[in-house]
């Protein structure tokens, strides 16, 4: 659904509501030229106890060390930041919503230095649903292996959230698509598996979960640890620094996505080949319905990673 379809009116701006048509940057902006912007996405659930946002304390963190390697100072604090996100929240009356923040050079200078530029920071919220589609939570999602690699962490840092690396999820995402896929599959520099576009990626063999470690070159994924977590308080033994070759991918029993979009999403098909019985499998199913039970809050497990609105 597009922007113009929503009824959102508010965004909030270097520190005031203003109206959403108003929330508009110079076009000589530096984050606009150079990418030289950090942001996070938080999903609000819509609870059994009224509205949340999950883990808005771990995106927080992130959001803030996102700006460490651009030498990007936020002029506002965390409390700052929290309460113009539960205000937006509780103003536009949004039960379950996506929330953007984002922080980036602004108008002052267009040298790569960043320098004599301000720091704008933003936040918008509106309703998204399912990030891959209905369909996909149930049936399952079909990849392809991208022929664009993920940068290396030697060459820009991968476990920060900057605008400008998002030209290579793209990339690869859109080829996916191009080529009648749902997502892609992003191999690292080595040609290990890394992540996808916007998400992480798990794997089942024999009954032990697998996922990617940060040497991988990937983003530290909140639904990531979540889904650690979930997993090892349900017994599983979950090695979350694997190395995983590409080949590991046909011959897993289960292979799926998490994140904040995607949520826990199955992967039935890689490059046309069916991943076990080519469905969502069962180690999957188990910690997909553990996930949406904690984020709708159907048991009390875990209330410290809710802020509630
Ligand atoms: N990897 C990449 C590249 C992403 O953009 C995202 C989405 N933020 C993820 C992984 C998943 O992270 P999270 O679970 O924190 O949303």
């Amino acid at each position: 659904m597009g922007f113009d379809e929503m009824d959102v009116d508010t965004i909030w701006q270097d520190g005031s509501f203003v109206d959403w048509d108003d929330a508009t940057v110079h076009v000589l902006t530096h984050g606009l030229h150079y990418g030289s912007g950090v942001f996070e996405g938080v999903r609000c659930y819509d609870t059994e106890n009224g509205p949340a946002l999950f883990r808005w304390e771990e995106h927080l963190d992130r959001f803030f060390e996102s700006t460490k390697p651009y030498d990007m100072e936020l002029p506002y604090s965390r409390e700052e930041l929290t309460q113009a996100t539960l205000e937006l929240v509780r103003r536009e009356e949004l039960e379950s919503c996506y929330i953007r923040p984002v922080a980036f050079y602004g108008y002052g200078s267009l040298g790569v230095s960043p320098k004599d530029n301000p720091v704008n920071v933003a936040i918008a919220a509106w309703p998204w649903g399912t990030y891959l589609g209905e369909a996909a939570l149930e049936e399952g999602v079909e990849v392809m292996i991208s022929s664009w690699r993920k940068h290396a962490s030697s060459q820009i840092p991968t476990n920060a959230k900057t605008t400008g690396l998002y030209v290579n999820s793209m990339l690869a995402g859109e080829e996916a698509r191009r080529n009648g896929y749902t997502e892609a599959i992003v191999l690292n520099k080595e040609g290990n598996v890394a992540e996808g576009p916007g998400e992480n990626i798990f794997l089942v063999r024999d009954g032990e979960i697998y996922t990617p470690g940060l040497a991988q070159s990937i983003l530290d994924g909140i639904t990531r640890n979540t889904v650690i977590e979930l997993a090892r308080e349900r017994g599983y033994t979950v090695h979350d620094q694997a190395t995983i070759s590409r080949g590991e991918l046909n011959t897993a029993d289960e292979l799926f996505f998490s994140g904040t979009a995607a949520e826990v999403t199955p992967i039935r098909k890689v490059d046309n080949v069916e991943i076990g019985n080519g469905s969502r499998g069962p180690v999957t199913e188990e910690l997909q319905q553990a996930f949406f039970d904690l984020v709708e809050r159907r048991n009390d497990d875990h209330d410290e990673w809710f802020t509630y609105v």
